[in-house]
């Protein structure tokens, strides 16, 4: 089975050409077809198999480029991964030109204020500081419409459940979410449970 078969539109393909994806890996051929048709999920995976892509190719095909406000946010428990993110969706959407931005913390947060002001499709960042950003009402979510929490039980162990649970209530109704994490810990389950329309459960 090949990209060709998703019924993605020709600037995805042609990214994933351009990136010499020439076939899904596991969890992106589980994945995909589900979250392309908005399905809530939780998908046990590692890094390694491919899961940025399982998540930011359909995000990328989904997001409505007219659209100036935020439509994805994708809470990553480490800067490190917020970056990594940001980069992979930008070169998914690089032909569609979507934009991407990452927020994490022990960065100036006036640039990030003005950075929130700019057209972005897709937001990343870490907890905390998306939290200070809500609070601040310096980030403007009302459009978001497709959740990812990666690396949950990263999140939990590094204690920032509460904040992704906040971050959460504060996001309309109306969504997609995907929760990737290795192990699902039963707080990561409840959160699951709590936050999600009768996900999916994909184990590979
Ligand atoms: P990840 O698990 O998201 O960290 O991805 C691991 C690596 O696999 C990254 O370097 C990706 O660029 C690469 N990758 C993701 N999907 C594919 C694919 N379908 N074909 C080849 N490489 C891929």
């Amino acid at each position: 089975q090949g990209f060709k078969d998703y019924n993605l539109s020709e600037d995805i393909i042609r990214a994933l050409d351009s990136l010499g994806y020439q076939k899904p890996t596991e969890v992106q051929s589980r994945v995909i077809p589900f979250a392309l048709e908005k399905k809530d999920m939780t998908v046990k995976s590692h890094t390694g198999s491919g899961k940025t892509a399982a998540y930011g190719i359909p995000i990328c095909e989904m997001v409505e480029w007219e659209e100036n406000r935020p439509q994805a946010l994708i809470l990553t428990p480490t800067r490190e991964l917020a970056d990594q993110v940001k980069q992979d969706i930008m070169n998914i959407g690089r032909y569609k030109r979507i934009k991407a931005t990452a927020i994490y913390g022990k960065q100036p947060f006036a640039r990030q204020k003005v950075q929130l002001t700019h057209k972005n499709h897709v937001v990343v960042g870490t907890p905390g500081r998306i939290m200070d950003h809500i609070e601040k009402q310096t980030i403007d979510l009302e459009q978001v419409r497709f959740l990812v929490i990666d690396e949950a039980d990263e999140m939990l162990s590094m204690g920032f459940i509460e904040q992704v649970e906040k971050i959460i209530r504060d996001l309309p109704k109306d969504r997609m979410t995907m929760l990737f994490s290795a192990t699902l810990p039963k707080d990561v389950e409840n959160l699951c449970h709590r936050y999600m329309n009768h996900p999916l459960d994909i184990e590979l």
